[in-house]
């Protein structure tokens, strides 16, 4: 694998690459093979007895797939990385890798929608207990510290309420309790916000969103410390969640452009959320790199720009907000986010429907809940029918 750590992030997105074949293509080729041949059964047994680094069986390791979790670690500023399946395979192997029955994980309480299942449905049958902590008040999380806690899991900026909370500061922590600290950095990318660099020990990734980005394939990654991302990758190489190298390919093509996409789709949602500031069918519109954002401080101090999501809450709640998706008319109505095609979604109609009325409260999901994951389209297009969705609501 040839790293040129050297280079600033988003040359290292471009020039980080598996070794060229003996064609020496320009391109780096997808090898979609399942398995890799040996010269000699001396050669064989080495590979098995990890002695070499050859490449085995593609559920172990693949060239396409190592390229991406090269880059993308390159980009976070991380010793090495591991591509997984999709980001819950990535998120699930992080908690399978370091907790075991008797363990704590402590996590920020608005995480992703299967992020929360994993936690309070399945870790407890393995008798891995949890604490949430609310990241509007972060001086809560030392005391959700327990003697049993190994991991802190964070997600900043928070989906679908974008709540940010210091990373530095957090990290601070982790290290004094000693205990991991796990982010989930889907929102902003290592384009807008590098976690590793903060004090983050390992950085979670769907890759299905922002770093694809034009919502084709699924994927996911853990980069961090070599030892670290070691055990990630021994419970995956048994369990099985490994990323296609066909995924992989399209996946490290997107890497080429996440630096020049994250800034326009974090440009067009600063503008869009200013346009939309005073316009009277809202309650509020929330966006990290606005002045009225409660931790606008520290989104500025460890984001480069705020990201391509921002929400707002409709007057007259849900019914209103069923009314705003009805009247959209280019914008998509569909799950993803992180997309070329903006994207609305209302979560109290939709992802979050099934969840009480109070338990969608805890969360941060008020029924007039509006996320738009801003595309690439000319910023008039997408503001003219939001605004126009807005007035027919
Ligand atoms: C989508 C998402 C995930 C899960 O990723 P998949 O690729 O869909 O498995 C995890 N965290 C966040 C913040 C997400 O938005």
């Amino acid at each position: 694998m040839n790293r040129k750590n050297q280079y600033h992030p988003e040359t290292n997105a471009i020039r980080t690459r598996a070794d060229q074949t003996p064609h020496m293509e320009h391109s780096s080729p997808m090898f979609l093979t399942s398995s890799f041949t040996f010269d000699s059964a001396e050669d064989m047994r080495a590979a098995f007895a990890d002695e070499t680094d050859a490449n085995i069986y593609s559920r172990f390791s693949n060239p396409t797939v190592d390229e991406f979790a090269a880059r993308l670690a390159a980009l976070e500023g991380a010793e090495t990385g591991f591509a997984t399946s999709s980001g819950m395979s990535a998120i699930f192997a992080s908690f399978m890798a370091f907790l075991k029955a008797g363990d704590h994980l402590v996590s920020s309480s608005s995480i992703f929608g299967s992020t929360h299942t994993v936690i309070t449905k399945f870790l407890p049958k393995w008798g891995i207990e949890h604490t949430y902590f609310d990241i509007n008040n972060p001086e809560s999380l030392e005391a959700a510290i327990k003697p049993n806690t190994k991991m802190v899991f964070l997600e900043t900026p928070s989906n679908p309420g974008l709540d940010v909370i210091d990373i530095a500061y957090v990290a601070g922590i982790c290290k004094k309790k000693n205990v991991i600290l796990n982010v989930d950095n889907c929102f902003a990318t290592p384009a807008l916000q590098r976690p590793i660099l903060l004090g983050a020990d390992i950085v979670t990734h769907s890759a299905t969103k922002w770093i694809d980005g034009q919502g084709r394939v699924l994927g996911g990654a853990v980069v961090g410390k070599k030892d670290l991302v070691k055990e990630v990758h021994t419970f995956c190489r048994s369990t099985g969640p490994a990323m296609s190298p066909f995924n992989a390919w399209v996946l490290s093509k997107s890497l080429e452009t996440l630096h020049i996409r994250m800034a326009r789709h974090s440009e067009t949602a600063l503008s869009l959320a200013k346009a939309l500031q005073n316009n009277d069918k809202l309650e509020w519109v929330k966006y990290p790199f606005l002045e009225t954002h409660k931790q606008y401080d520290i989104a500025k101090k460890q984001m480069v720009a705020g990201g391509g999501i921002l929400c707002f809450e409709i007057k007259g709640g849900l019914e209103k907000g069923r009314r705003f998706l009805d009247a959209i008319d280019m914008c998509s109505l569909t799950a993803n986010l992180g997309d070329s095609r903006t994207i609305v979604s209302h979560p109290s109609s939709t992802t979050h429907a099934k969840l009480s009325e109070e338990e969608r409260q805890k969360v941060g999901i008020t029924p007039g809940l509006i996320r738009i994951s801003c595309g690439l389209e000319h910023l008039s297009d997408i503001q003219q029918d939001i605004e126009q969705a807005l007035q027919k609501a």
